[in-house]
């Protein structure tokens, strides 16, 4: 790197900084040529990785404590996704210049984020070229219990942790393409922006759930994913989904198709017997029951009527395919 060293950079931002401190699991950390974990006896080592890209994934212009604790929440959703509890992660920085204030705020954000995750911070690499952030993460989880894709069943129910379209309803403005005003465009933002990753959740969720994964790429096309993975058909309620005030204020009559098939909202969609839910109602869990599992496949949306109304695109992907947001 220009200007100031790699390792001088290395150091300065990462290896001094709290998330990097010595945490339960790690045996060793940022310094030598690998980072060293120690699982507990019968717990499996579950591994995520993910790229962001600017440009693609987020603006070029940005605020680097925003976007440090972004990247990390996506990362860190997949470990909620499949009920693992957090252990550390590892940092490929691809940097177009070794910027200390750009630095300084993606290392506060990053240790905010993996602090409130229970992530250490376990090693990384620091490259010079276009801006681009690999973040992989590393969770433990007892032997046989990861939440998988695979297990829903007719009968099921379908629930989501949180509202879904509220970082698709804040494109607009974080492409600045509009101004934001109020409380309702801030919680918008914030959505984008901060997403919570629903690390207690998805770990309340073993040996209940039958099925679980985060949304990233819309509700729909997620959905899709279970339907395909378990062979089923998830049939989603269009009047069950919590849309928010903030998203009704900003998308209007675009509201519902936000939810469905906006992407980066990051909270958990599983499926769950009918039985078994109690068992999370009485564990004080927020989730919201939006539709259920029968035979067959793909994924439908249904009106208060009982309507079909399945809209035509599913969600995004990059190279082709879909019609929704990166
Ligand atoms: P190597 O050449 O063996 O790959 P490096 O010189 O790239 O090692 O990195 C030195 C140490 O610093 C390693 O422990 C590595 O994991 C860590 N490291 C490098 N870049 C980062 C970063 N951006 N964040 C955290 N740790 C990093
Ligand atoms: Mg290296």
């Amino acid at each position: 790197m220009a200007g100031l060293g790699e390792f001088a950079l290395i150091r300065q931002f990462f290896a001094a900084a709290a998330c990097a401190a010595p945490a339960p699991g790690v045996v060793r950390g940022i310094g030598d040529d690998c980072a060293l974990l120690q699982l507990p006896p019968g717990e499996q080592l579950a591994v995520s990785t993910d790229t962001q890209v600017a440009g693609v994934h987020f603006p070029e212009r940005h605020d680097p404590f925003l976007l440090a604790q972004r990247v990390l929440a996506a990362a860190a959703s997949d470990l909620a996704a499949m009920g693992a509890a957090p252990l550390g992660f590892t940092l490929a920085l691809t940097l177009p210049a070794a910027d200390p204030v750009w630095l300084e705020g993606f290392a506060r954000g990053l240790d905010a984020i993996a602090r409130a995750c229970g992530l250490a911070l376990i090693g990384g690499d620091t490259t010079r070229g276009p801006l681009n952030i690999n973040v992989t993460v590393f969770g433990a989880l007892p032997a046989g219990q990861a939440l998988l894709r695979s297990g829903a069943r007719p009968g099921d129910l379908v629930c989501i942790g949180g509202p879904t379209g509220e970082a698709a309803a804040a494109l607009p403005l974080v492409l600045g393409e509009r101004e934001a005003h109020g409380a309702a465009d801030a919680q918008l933002l914030a959505q984008y922006w901060t997403p919570q990753p629903q690390l207690a959740l998805g770990q309340a969720l073993r040996g209940l759930a039958s099925a679980a994964l985060d949304v990233s790429d819309g509700l729909l096309a997620d959905c899709g994913h279970i339907a395909e993975e378990s062979a089923v058909r998830v049939v989603i309620e269009a009047a069950r989904l919590p849309l928010s005030a903030a998203l009704r204020a900003a998308a209007g009559s675009e509201a519902l198709r936000l939810a469905l098939s906006g992407g980066d909202d990051y909270v958990l969609a599983f499926t769950v017997a009918p039985h078994a839910v109690t068992a999370l109602q009485v564990a004080g869990l927020s989730f919201h029951i939006v539709g259920r599992v029968e035979a067959g496949g793909g994924v439908r949306v249904l009106d208060g009527a009982g309507r079909d109304i399945t809209p035509a695109a599913a969600g995004y992907q990059h190279f082709g395919g879909g019609d929704g947001q990166a």
